[in-house]
């Protein structure tokens, strides 16, 4: 057994707990909030590499308001983070928002979807696509870092 180290989705501070206990009820050690959330969190600035640092991949869908294809993939990416928080964990960023970001990963073409891992890009593809495919796509890329 191992400690893992991942973000609050409340308060964002990290919090350390052993990786058998990912499915468990986690609450935060700081504000007894529930570690995961089944709704994917709002990704900003200020939080962003706190997030992207986490042990348990999480991946960032990068959208705009005024984006069809976007809004259109919104409803998939909710659903298949209720499927899969805590295994992994679900960040949206706005890139009309959070410029800072968009341009630090140099986003051109929405929705673009990006997996971090402790900080580091483990894989992304642009553009929207089905649940099966998107859960697929996530679960291959937990099992081959396990
Ligand atoms: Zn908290």
């Amino acid at each position: 057994m191992s400690l893992i180290t991942t973000y609050c989705s409340h308060c964002f501070t990290r919090n350390r707990l052993p990786s058998d206990k990912l499915d468990s009820n986690a609450n935060c050690g700081r504000c007894r909030a529930a570690l995961f959330g089944v709704t994917p969190l709002v990704g900003r600035t200020a939080q962003f590499d706190i997030l992207i640092g986490s042990d348990i991949p999480v991946v960032v869908d990068f959208w705009a308001s005024w984006c069809g294809p976007c809004l259109q993939f919104s409803p998939v990416f909710q659903q298949v983070a209720k499927e899969l928080e805590p295994r992994i964990r679900f960040v949206k960023v706005d890139t009309e928002q959070e410029t800072a970001i968009a341009s630090r990963y140099a986003i051109r073409s929405i929705p673009t979807l990006m997996v971090f891992k402790r900080g580091e890009i483990l894989a992304q593809r642009s553009g929207s696509l089905p649940p099966s495919l998107l859960r697929e796509w996530l679960l291959s890329l937990t099992n081959r870092d396990e």
